[in-house]
């Protein structure tokens, strides 16, 4: 994962809207950033999917993570992607064409 995580913080966190200015990470040891958490799942989505839809990736993120996420509620409400303040739902095509890159340097 560590290369994954290597490139994650050298394209997402860098341009991050929870990023300060040296594209070091500002939550606070309360908040959690799901791309961080989930980021072995969010992988395997990547890798379990061929397609130029990124619509594809966005129902496996919806069907595989969203949905076991504490932040989403039963009815599929998740007041944090409302607010566009979820990390791994607001850069997601990045995150995507990311590891897809990461995986072609491999
Ligand atoms: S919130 Fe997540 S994506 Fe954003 S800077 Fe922090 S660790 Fe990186
Ligand atoms: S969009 Fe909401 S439910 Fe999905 S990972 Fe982010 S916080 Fe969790």
């Amino acid at each position: 994962m560590d290369k994954y995580m290597k490139a994650i913080r050298q394209n997402i966190c860098s341009i991050c809207a929870d990023s300060n200015d040296f594209g070091k990470c500002s939550l606070t040891d309360d908040e959690i950033c799901a791309l961080e958490v989930y980021l072995p799942q969010i992988v395997g989505i990547v890798h379990s999917i061929d397609s130029r839809n990124i619509q594809d990736y966005i129902d496996a993120l919806r069907k595989e993570i969203c949905s076991e996420c504490h932040s989403q509620q039963e009815n599929g409400y998740c007041y944090l992607r409302e607010d566009v303040n979820c990390s791994l739902d607001r850069y997601f095509p990045l995150i995507v064409e990311t590891i897809q890159r990461a995986d072609q340097i491999a």
